[in-house]
């Protein structure tokens, strides 16, 4: 059988866009077939049918309206799909034979530009990723096609800034090269949900340098590195193939480096709920939404990237700062502000619609009004002096001529489609009016007829009326149908109970009315089209006094925040102290009742208040204290105002959190490794202009374990000149106050809580000291346990301190412990891996046998180190011990197991292979997973 000449057509579109779902357009409906409609169906909740194909088996088959193709888009794109819109290109009545059809454009989740669709204060980022592993380096680009936003920026082949680069963006596709690794592939699935779109090694070769300088007038192209180059061209040829249309709003080049900004790695982001919190993933709850009080879509953006890359040039800094105090300092003209704030709509995404062309009338009319209100806004800009909103004044493109020519040209409230007229008003364009004068005399005439028909023939009920299909016509009932003159009107169709006629007169205007109405909305078709393309040459100066509205926006939102929730503001220095005076916690005050948040201090510095170890009990607020220095920090360099009474913050150049393994909940896999490779990564990046905040480290593991590499790392971080940076450490290690006095820089602070009888209070107030009790059994009893356990607990609590005779004598070991002094060391995991790598990949064995040295060598520095040390304490604390030779053992297993990664895999495999359910698998199934776990097991 063969197939039908519609479903070969078909196959021959689909052939081109075969990793999307292909939406079919026949007649008014988008059909899908075979897999992608079973796709759809599921996915869309549709009724799969089927249709002849002529095959053997009917092609399964779905389809939706036309019209109602949008949301069906969004959902799809939504879930990453990617979807190709084909059309009928010519007229099906007009055609011979099968209607020719082509695909019109691609949607993909991170080319989809509907606005009605996506989320008004985020951006929808495509990305670029390049890597060169041989070169070491890395190309990142970033852009919005709804809004234009182009961004790229270079590192080195290092996955971990890869990785934080995209957690800042969070784009919703990723273009990446054909034979990129699965394994970075992975670690970036594990962090965003995102579509991957592979494209072969000539995508980003061809052309790539011409489509940029064709794409971006001021671009020279040879001051850029080729890696970026094919990684920008990749990406705009990309868009370019998707979106079929002009991408003239696509035409700032923002190459920026990745050391300008505040450097806060993924997982900090994460445990900092900067833009999303922890748990609900939502922005309640999150820095973000305690500091958007933004007016605009385009400052609700701005904002966000603002929280996303705080900065760290500190003029830059006060300037923001000096800005949102001198709005502070005038109230009602920023009431003013906000108020004319509030009638701009999302110019920049206005802007993508009109280079793209998808724009209609009602839109225009959008800028229009939007337009209309910015010469207010500058006026308002001229009554401030500091340095940006000065800058902003002198800058701000007011658009007053397009402003006039919308205005002159079209409709206050057009039609939404722009092929049904009713869009251009009068006195623009004469052709218009005087089409609009034919048809208004046309029916004036025509509503005058009904009365003089009447008279003529005496028939009171006689009516003039009009359909699609017969025009105009005279209505006359059964029982008159005798009134009418003889030979006065020509019969034209017969319903039950009347008569329709014509007339040659009536027929001949309904020809010129109707001649009328049709030029005219093609006129006024062809005006609207000419505006806007008039409206597109200005593209950038919209999107020049976008983004100061978006500026002023976020600038507005932060004079807001400050006024509403009592923030200071905070000193920017250079000397490496942060000190802050009754700080609060953004989220937190704002989450608990009014008034109960308990502020706290801190001074810490990078010599003698350098290392703050806090203990105390669960629950007392260790954790919400170092978060909120972080946070303060963070705010500072955004140039936002703080919640304190008064703060001293130098600036910051990176800010590391480490959240000890079962406080991590959301993540899931919380992992011991997960912990120790995160604290390798700190330990190997941070600078001593650094912040770090480590919660907990160690907790994931046996008690001596987890103290000793707490021990360790604590020294590391104090003795290493290259880190020696402000941290706090919370622990409940109490051993670790001990620390005090023998390292240089380390100080011992606790979260009071004050004991009633035997109840607990939290005080939360950080005071000078170590705690002395860790009060376990308290805060379990105000969790609501049992009574009978609360007292067993005491008794077996107090029977273990009793018989303490071999309890841990720490002074012991503080003495002859040696600190790390090694300076240049590094402990990237990574490296490690990668060097391990390399010794698998070496054929010869002269250079296995470097490999193998580098290998060692890289290992033996730092997490080593740290390794080495923890055993060092660890059997020292041991030999304290009566059950010395038992937990020795037990201890030494657990340590291995949790430092060997290779028997991490063992162990992995072995659970994999524990689980196979064998009775469920086809024998084809069994063997190839058999033939997969021998190659992985080859590999151990
Ligand atoms: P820890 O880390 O010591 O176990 P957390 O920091 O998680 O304690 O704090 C526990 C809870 O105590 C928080 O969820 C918060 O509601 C409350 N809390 C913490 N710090 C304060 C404070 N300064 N004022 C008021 N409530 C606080
Ligand atoms: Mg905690």
């Amino acid at each position: 059988m063969a197939l039908t000449p519609m479903m070969q057509q078909y196959l021959e579109v689909k052939e081109d866009c075969r990793d999307c779902i292909l939406f079919f357009r026949l007649g008014d409906f988008y059909e899908m077939f075979f897999e992608d409609a079973e796709i759809a169906s599921k996915e869309l909740e549709l009724v799969l049918t089927g249709r002849e194909c002529g095959l053997d088996k009917r092609a399964p088959m779905c389809g939706i309206p036309f019209h109602a193709a949008n949301s069906y888009i969004s959902r799809l794109v939504n879930k990453g799909y990617k979807i190709a819109i084909c059309e009928q290109l010519e007229d099906p009545s007009a055609s011979k034979g099968i209607v020719r059809r082509g695909i019109v454009k691609v949607i993909t989740p991170g080319t989809y530009t509907d606005s009605s669709f996506l989320e008004e204060n985020k951006n929808n980022y495509i990305m670029s990723l390049y890597m060169e592993k041989e070169k070491n380096m890395t190309a990142l680009c970033f852009a919005d096609v709804s809004t234009g936003d182009f961004n790229c920026t270079e590192t080195s082949f290092d996955l971990s800034v890869v990785l934080d680069e995209i957690s800042k963006y969070s784009p919703k596709e990723i273009l990446i090269q054909e034979n990129l690794d699965d394994e970075i592939i992975e670690s970036i699935k594990e962090r965003i949900q995102v579509t991957f779109s592979r494209l072969g090694e000539e995508f980003f070769l061809a052309k790539t340098e011409e489509v940029i300088a064709k794409q971006f007038a001021n671009v020279k192209t040879n001051e850029y590195s080729a890696i970026l180059l094919k990684c920008c061209g990749g990406l705009l040829k990309y868009v370019m193939e998707t979106q079929k249309t002009s991408l003239n709003h696509i035409n700032e080049f923002n190459y920026y480096s990745i050391v300008d900004y505040l450097s806060i790695d993924s997982n900090s982001r994460r445990n900092l709920e900067l833009t999303e919190s922890l748990r609900e993933k939502s922005k309640k709850g999150s820095l973000l939404w305690v500091m958007d009080k933004t007016n605009t879509a385009m400052g609700g953006r701005q904002l966000r990237k603002w929280i996303e890359q705080p900065l760290i040039d500190k003029t830059s800094i006060q300037k923001r700062l000096d800005s949102v105090e001198e709005i502070l300092s005038n109230m009602s003209i920023h009431e003013d502000l906000k108020d004319a704030l509030k009638e701009i709509y999302d110019i920049e995404r206005l802007v993508g619609k009109i280079s793209s062309k998808s724009v209609n009338a009602k839109e225009l009319i959008f800028l229009k009004n939007s337009i209309e209100k910015i010469p207010y806004v500058k006026n308002i800009l001229g009554f401030f002096q500091s340095g940006l909103m000065a800058d902003m004044y002198e800058n701000l493109d007011e658009l007053q001529d397009i402003y006039k020519l919308l205005d002159e040209a079209i409709l206050e409230s057009p039609s939404i489609s722009v092929k049904e007229g009713n869009i251009i008003k009068e006195g623009y364009n004469k052709e218009v009016d005087e089409f609009k004068i034919a048809k208004a005399h046309g029916k004036e005439w025509i509503a005058s007829l009904e009365n003089s028909e009447r008279e003529i023939t005496g028939i009171k009920s006689l009516k003039v009326g009009y359909n699609k299909v017969f025009g105009y016509y005279i209505e006359i009932t059964k029982s008159n149908l005798n009134s009418i003159p003889e030979g006065r009107y020509i019969r034209k169709q017969t319903l039950a109970n009347a008569e329709r006629f014509i007339t040659p007169e009536l027929k001949e205007m309904e020809e010129k009315i109707l001649g009328a109405e049709e030029k005219l909305i093609n006129l006024e078709y062809e005006i609207f089209v000419q505006v806007r393309e008039e409206v597109e040459k200005h593209v950038d100066r919209m999107q020049k006094t976008a983004k100061t509205i978006a500026e002023l926006d976020c600038l507005s939102s932060l004079a807001v925040i400050a006024l509403e929730n009592n923030y200071c503001k905070p000193k920017i220095t250079n000397n490496e102290e942060v000190c802050i005076e009754e700080g609060r916690h953004p989220v937190v005050e704002k989450i608990i009742p009014s008034g109960s948040f308990v502020s706290n201090n801190i001074n810490i510095n990078a010599s003698d208040e350098q290392l703050l170890v806090i203990t105390g009990p669960n629950m007392a607020g260790k954790s919400t204290y170092m978060r909120q220095v972080a946070l303060i920090v963070i705010m500072a360099q955004i140039g936002s105002f703080v919640p304190a009474k008064a703060a001293k913050i130098s600036v910051c150049d990176k800010i590391f959190t480490r959240i000890g393994a079962s406080d991590d909940l959301a993540s899931g896999k919380s992992t011991f490794m997960v912990e120790m490779w995160e604290v390798s990564n700190i330990l190997k990046n941070a600078t001593n202009k650094s912040l770090i905040l480590l919660d907990e480290v160690g907790r994931g593991t046996s008690t001596y374990d987890g103290l000793s590499i707490a021990w360790a790392v604590v020294e590391y971080i104090c003795n290493n000149k290259r880190l020696k940076c402000k941290t706090l450490f919370a622990t409940h290690y109490h051993e670790l106050t001990k620390l005090e006095g023998i390292l240089e820089g380390v100080k011992n602070y606790s979260v009071s809580v004050k004991e009633i009888g035997s109840d607990i209070v939290f005080l939360r107030k950080i005071i000078r000291g170590g705690a002395d009790q860790s009060y376990g059994i308290e805060v379990a009893k105000l969790a609501g346990l049992p009574d009978e356990v609360i007292r067993r607990a005491k008794d077996i609590l107090n029977r273990i301190e009793n018989e303490s005779a071999n309890d841990i004598n720490i002074d012991q070991f503080t003495k002859t412990n040696t600190p790390i002094t090694k300076e240049d060391s590094n402990c990237d995991l990574y490296l490690n891996r990668d060097a391990a790598i390399s010794v698998n990949e070496q054929e010869d064995s002269k250079e296995k046998e470097i490999a193998l040295d580098k290998l060692e060598d890289s290992q033996s520095i730092s997490l080593d180190q740290v390794k080495k040390d923890s055993l060092i304490n660890k059997e020292k604390l041991m030999s304290l011990d009566t059950n010395f030779e038992e937990k020795k053992k037990a201890a030494d297993t657990n340590l291995s197991l949790q430092m060997d990664f290779g028997d991490i895999e063992k162990e992995n495999l072995i659970k994999e292979i524990t689980n196979i359910d064998i009775l469920n698998m086809t024998p084809m199934d069994g063997f190839n997973k058999l033939y997969e776990l021998i190659k992985r097991a080859k590999t151990l």
